[in-house]
């Protein structure tokens, strides 16, 4: 995996690469204008046909099997004034174009997510005051024009610096028009502003007093920075204390002048992380997430260019943020299946950032209450260290996991809270303590059929049943994003009002217990009821706050949340996540169940959890009940390795999909009729996706699975370089697939 990392520049070349941020499938050859040499990350404007592209001026030579004669080349026209792209993001973005077989321009086009970040910053304007500006202490109280609100104007910009029109106003207590007024009267003069900035976290601003165990493990991780590559495993329970551990290792790469990225897997619930850290630096980081607009992400992407921003956190997207000097990064819930990116460029954020880390030379810090199976096994194997924090922070007890055996203790007919976990609910509710109702389904029932015909409503575009939003009134794909109203009569019988809910989902279950506990005051939170982070925050607030007696919700409940007064969880339906039977489908059971039981008595009081099933013999269900997480992972790694599956082995898919499904199976024949064979190799398919149709487009998969020694992306390269088709029908490759629908 190491590449030499060279940024020193050799002599300029009259021909260079040019990688663009287009899905093409390399660099172009462009010619040098001797006037503007140029070297290997600097920004470029070039010719592409009729149209002018911004690229990056990329290493190496060009590729002597497509020679384009010197006279046919098209001359770089300039070099932009912006900060270039090292030459570690250089290697990082075509090992993972490699990696993952994606066209490295699709890679690139990760890194230039912002191209308005590449033009020169405009300057701010503002106002100074004018040598000719009336002297408010001297002036006549009355003299002609200096009302009492351009006085107080005018005593304001007394002392000096440029000042913009809503910062005066806002100190002076004037509107706006006052300001522009007094620039009329020639009294205010146009002056720059001065850049401003945003106070930064502080490496030196001192933390809480950390356990001996906390203290232990944080000074392993601090000890790291600036030594090279290492990936570090922090593992403890929930409410261990591993948030404060890695703080510290924040802390010694600010104190070291370094920058540092922290990954999240759902930054728009990270409201209380970031009040965290803020009390723990002084200041908030910048965050980079989808919901940021346009000009926030203009200056967020210039301040990490620049080395201004020193802490980052964000979703997968911020690994590919243009970091001057990243001396650190750490995810944080490593093991959560959101780091894995499932359309465009398919990858597992995770997993790059470890190759990030390695490219660059940095330590990598991985934190999790229930590490992956992939990062226990690379603990296991000596790749990752691993620091333990065995115990809850301040000797908070982990809560008692019981299990509701839904065989023997029904539900009543049409109801999915049994006996015991009303009955437990009632006593909580009784005593004034916090409850949780968990099902991991979004929506009031994921299918809906006709009680006359039996007709079932699907999506028009998918495989898949539509799912009622009661709350919105809507019948929603979860697949395409396809809603619709909720329609009268039957669309195959006719008949009217004859349509009938089956199943629950989040919403059912909040009617029924509204239905059984109506004094307590009840809430959903699922990502439909939470828009973005304020609405998040808000909701964490009043939570914390004891304004909610009983929350009903989806896995949004469980991530890091720390509710204080939170004693009981009951789990509706704890077999939800085994249904599909994928090769992780035990494991991330066992991850969302453990993090969902981790929310309750978290501060003084002991917790409760309830997991009503109809397995509860499963080895998910068993080690859930009696705490045993290693005991269930060395089962399932012992299954892997028995079947050579991930990490044992390699599994790449393949799903090609097609509008016509004639000719989705015909490419697919072709396909089967040249699978690569051989030693350590298998490929199974095609086979109809589960989500068959999807878009509109029809979907078949072949699944190839190869021992750890054969590079896999070489022989798919060479399979389909062998197969030719139509643009009508794509092929997509995903390697080490999490998702097999
Ligand atoms: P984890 O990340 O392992 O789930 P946290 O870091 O969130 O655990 O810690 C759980 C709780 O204990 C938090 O409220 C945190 O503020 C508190 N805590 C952890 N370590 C300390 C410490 N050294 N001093 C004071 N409070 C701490
Ligand atoms: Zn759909």
């Amino acid at each position: 995996m190491t590449l030499p990392i060279d940024e020193s520049t050799t002599a300029p070349a009259a021909r260079v690469r040019v990688l663009l941020p287009l899905p093409l499938a390399g660099a172009y050859d462009y010619r040098v204008d001797p006037a503007t040499p140029v070297s290997p990350g600097d920004f470029v404007r070039v010719p592409l046909g009729r149209r002018v592209e911004i690229g990056v001026v990329w290493d190496g030579a060009s590729d002597p099997a497509t020679p384009i004669a010197a006279e046919r080349l098209k001359t770089i026209l300039d070099r932009l004034d912006a900060p270039p792209v090292s030459a570690v993001t250089r290697r990082f973005v075509d090992w993972i174009a490699h990696y993952t077989m994606s066209a490295p321009g699709a890679v690139l086009r990760m890194a230039m997510s912002v191209p308005a970040a590449l033009e020169p910053a405009a300057p701010q304007w503002g106002w100074v005051l004018s040598p000719g500006a009336p002297n408010p202490v001297v002036a006549e109280p009355g003299a002609a024009r200096l009302t009492p609100g351009r006085r107080r104007v005018l005593e304001a910009m007394a002392h000096g610096a440029a000042r913009s029109t809503r910062d005066i106003a806002a100190t002076a207590g004037v509107s706006s028009a006052v300001v522009t007024s007094m620039a009329e009267l020639g009294w205010l003069v146009p002056a720059v502003l001065p850049a401003t900035h945003r106070r930064e976290p502080d490496g030196a601003h001192p933390g809480p007093v950390l356990s001996p165990a906390q203290r232990e493990a944080a000074d392993a991780l601090a000890g790291r920075i600036d030594a090279g590559f290492a990936a570090t495993l922090v593992d403890g329970v929930t409410g261990a204390g591993k948030t404060e551990v890695y703080f510290e290792a924040i802390a010694a790469a600010l104190r070291a002048g370094r920058q540092v990225l922290v990954l999240l897997p759902e930054i728009a619930m990270s409201a209380q992380w970031l009040a965290r850290f803020e009390q723990r630096f002084g200041a908030v980081p910048a965050s980079w997430h989808s919901e940021l607009n346009a000009g926030q992400r203009v200056r967020t992407w210039r301040d990490v260019a620049a080395g201004r921003a020193r802490v980052v956190v964000g979703a997968r997207s911020a690994l590919f943020l243009p970091y001057r000097d990243l001396g650190l990064i750490v995810i944080d819930e490593e093991h959560e299946q959101a780091f894995k990116q499932e359309d465009g460029v398919i990858y597992h954020a995770r997993d790059m950032a470890v190759v990030r880390a390695h490219l660059g030379r940095i330590p990598i810090v991985l934190v999790s209450a229930t590490p992956s199976l992939e990062t226990v096994v690379n603990v296991s194997r000596g790749r990752y260290r691993c620091v333990h924090l065995p115990a809850r922070h301040g000797g908070a007890t982990l809560p008692a996991v019981e299990l509701v055996d839904l065989r023997r203790e029904p539900p009543p007919p049409r109801a999915w809270i049994g006996p015991r976990l009303r009955a437990a609910v009632a006593a909580n509710l009784a005593a004034g303590e916090q409850s949780v109702l968990f099902l991991n389904r979004r929506g009031y029932a994921p299918l809906t059929l006709c009680r006359s015909c039996g007709h079932r409503l699907q999506c028009p575009h998918c495989t898949a049943w539509l799912v009622e939003h009661r709350l919105a009134g809507r019948l929603q794909c979860h697949h395409c994003g396809y809603s619709a109203r909720i329609p009268r009569t039957c669309p195959s019988c006719d008949a009217e009002d004859r349509f009938a809910p089956c199943g629950p989902g989040v919403e059912r279950v909040a009617e029924e217990a509204r239905a059984l506990f109506p004094a307590a005051r009840l809430e959903i939170m699922t990502s439909d009821t939470i828009g973005g982070p304020d609405a998040a925050s808000a909701f964490v607030e009043r939570m914390i706050a004891g304004e909610i007696d009983l929350l009903v919700g989806t896995q949004i409940v469980a991530k890091g949340h720390h509710f204080p007064g939170l004693t009981l969880v009951g789990v509706v339906d704890a077999d939800l996540g085994l249904a599909g039977g994928d090769l992780r489908a035990g494991e991330r059971t066992y991850q969302l169940l453990h993090q969902v039981a981790g929310r309750a008595g978290r501060a003084g009081k002991p917790g409760r959890v309830l997991l009503q099933t109809h397995l509860p013999e499963h080895p998910a269900m068993q080690a859930l009940a009696a705490g045993d997480r290693d005991g269930f992972l060395a089962g399932e790694i012992d299954t892997r390795e028995r079947l050579g599956l991930p990490p044992f082995g390699r599994l790449a898919a393949l799903i090609v999909a097609g509008p016509e499904p004639d000719e989705v199976d015909r490419l697919c024949r072709h396909l089967a009729g040249r699978a690569p064979a051989g030693p350590g190799v298998t490929v199974l398919g095609p086979a109809p996706a589960p989500l068959a149709i999807l878009r509109g487009r029809h979907r078949r998969r072949f699944l190839v699975r190869a021992s750890r020694d054969v590079p896999i992306q070489d022989l798919i390269a060479d399979w389909l370089a062998a197969v030719k088709h139509s643009a009508r029908v794509r092929i997509q490759i995903d390697i080490d697939p999490y998702s097999f629908l």
